[in-house]
């Protein structure tokens, strides 16, 4: 069997949140910063709402060419390991609106060789049916449900906004980099 690995975009893969902080805060008139997001739902910020955080993500998508995390190429490179399934599985819980240029923003690095899901479908289902061993995530609410209902093992990037998750403790690892997620899995695996 090989291992199949999976990933959450926002935050994640894609280093999109400093954009939507810088976003919202030109918008709203305010001067957050990561630290002060305490919680993953950014319309709870004093000064944003709804409407701010729907042109947020409207503005930021329409652009696309989304910054990486640091050493996300690690991805490609652990999947080319002999054991592991090749293609990635990115899902995400983006609204289907921006199915186009998130699929057009990774066929940049993977042309077709890789599989996205998700949008309207929980995370947790994807994860059950694809078989995802491992996936990387920075949603808590996400997190918790992936490792409730799956035996997918989850990396958490750490974020103010993640420190607590309700559930199974051993279900998940936390990670501060692309690099600690390979050497994390390889040493589950390869060891
Ligand atoms: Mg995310």
């Amino acid at each position: 069997m090989v291992i199949k690995v999976g990933s959450d975009l926002d935050g994640v893969y894609f280093n999109t949140i400093p954009l939507y902080i810088e976003r919202g805060n030109f918008l709203a008139g305010t001067k957050y910063d990561i630290t002060d997001i305490e919680e993953y739902d950014l319309t709870k910020l004093s000064g944003w709402d709804e409407t701010i955080s729907g042109r947020v993500f409207r503005d930021i998508h329409k652009v696309g060419n989304y910054p990486m995390m640091p050493g996300a190429h690690f991805l490609k490179i652990l999947l080319n390991l002999r054991q592991f399934c090749h293609i990635p599985y990115f899902v995400t819980s983006r609204s289907r609106d921006y199915y186009h240029v998130t699929d057009r923003e990774l066929q940049k690095q993977w042309g077709n060789n890789f599989i996205l899901s998700g949008f309207s479908t929980p995370k947790a289902e994807v994860i059950w049916e694809s078989h995802i061993d491992y996936f990387v995530e920075d949603n808590p609410a996400d997190i918790s449900d992936i490792i409730e209902t799956t035996d997918c093992h989850v990396f958490v990037f750490d974020y103010p906004y993640n420190r607590y998750i309700s559930g199974n403790q051993s279900g998940y690892t936390r990670v501060c980099s692309w690099f600690d997620i390979f050497m994390k899995i390889v040493e589950r695996e390869l060891s």
